[in-house]
């Protein structure tokens, strides 16, 4: 991987801009400003869409709910697998709640910096 990849995945996983690395993307919760308070960068040029979304609910599908299932199977009483099913969507829940910034954050300065945008068929 480039550097200048993983130095936009690394300001990414901190919430911070991928030009300059000192400015907040969020203003609050999956909330991008319209500019970088720090550098100016124009914000408002990507759109990261349901992307984020995608990739956090594939992650989550694919990694916790194998365990949530274990769980779930492992145990014989009804009360003990309501439980298990209760614990199991309040993970996935905040897993998914906890990884979207930052997914959306990295995938947000990988547009801007390879000024990806939508395809289109010629
Ligand atoms: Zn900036």
């Amino acid at each position: 991987m480039q550097d200048g990849t993983r130095l936009l995945i690394n300001r990414g996983m901190k919430l911070k801009c991928g030009n300059c690395g000192k400015g907040s993307l969020f203003r609050a919760y999956l909330k991008l400003h319209e500019t970088c308070p720090s550098c100016g960068l124009d914000l408002a040029a990507a759109d990261t869409a349901d992307g984020p979304a995608f990739f956090v609910g594939f992650f989550t599908m694919i990694v916790v709910t194998p365990i949530i299932l274990f769980f779930t199977l492992s145990v014989d009483s009804w009360t003990a697998k309501a439980i298990a099913v209760l614990v199991g969507i309040l993970s996935c829940a905040i897993v998914c709640l906890t990884l979207l910034p930052p997914v959306k954050a990295i995938l947000l300065n990988l547009q801007i910096k390879y000024d990806s945008g939508e395809g289109t068929i010629e």
